[in-house]
């Protein structure tokens, strides 16, 4: 069995649509760096988060990457490529749980359970407004603002105040040089905003926080909030 309220999905469900979902799911754990969906190759399960945090990215032909949104415990991550192919890669950025549903079954799942279809949707629909505003952030805002804004998202989904990252990937997720995030959070670290070591970074000061992220955070912060909000609609 998993606990229940672990993920977002399952918890805005009915006990009948719930199990539904699960009578199909396979346990399973996810190791850092495990690839969820394949940019490009056809979509093989639909996973659902008990713990960890995944990342949707983006990777060009010249092997260049940036990331265009997360997903922790608000799943169901795959929805958006059940008709074909990935057409963004997910990889786990830090190791959790899951449930994971071969695509076929919950494909057929959405025609049976106008409740699963519905809460579906609702994801995905918050999905695209997160990818839209990420692309604008990608293109528009700072390397500090956008860490500020990313480590707080991360923040929210793992909730707690170590985020287990390393700066390597930090820049690949961001999509900047090495340099420049290592230099935001030098930044961020002698402001005592936030403290790191050995691929760990711990938020020391929310609040400051905050105040340096982009505007995007509160806009993306909002829909994370009220996803499934429609649920007793
Ligand atoms: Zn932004």
């Amino acid at each position: 069995m998993y606990p229940r309220l672990q993920n977002l999905f399952l918890n805005s469900l009915g006990e009948a649509s719930d199990s539904s979902v699960t009578a199909l799911a396979d346990v399973v754990t996810l190791p850092a760096q495990s690839i969820l969906i394949e940019q490009g190759a056809p979509t093989q399960y639909v996973y659902l988060l008990t713990s960890g945090l995944a990342s949707m990215v983006n990777t060009m032909p010249d092997g260049s990457t940036a990331e265009v949104g997360v997903c922790g415990r608000e799943g169901p991550i795959g929805a958006a490529d059940l008709f074909g192919q990935g057409s963004t890669g997910c990889i786990m950025q830090i190791a959790g749980d899951g449930l994971r549903i071969p695509v076929d079954a919950f494909r057929q799942l959405l025609h049976e359970s106008a409740e699963v279809r519905g809460r579906t949707l609702e994801f995905m629909q918050n999905t695209i407004a997160g990818l839209g505003q990420i692309s604008a952030c990608n293109r528009l805002h700072s390397a500090e603002a956008r860490l500020a804004r990313w480590l707080l998202m991360v923040q929210d989904r793992v909730e707690g105040k170590t985020v287990p990252v390393k700066q390597a990937c930090l820049a690949q997720m961001l999509g900047s040089r090495r340099t420049t995030i290592t230099m935001a959070a030098a930044i961020m670290k002698r402001n005592g905003w936030i403290g790191y070591n050995r691929g760990r970074i711990q938020i020391l000061d929310r609040r400051l926080l905050k105040s340096a992220a982009c505007t995007c955070y509160p806009v993306l912060d909002r829909l994370y909030r009220e996803l499934y909000s429609t649920a007793s609609l």
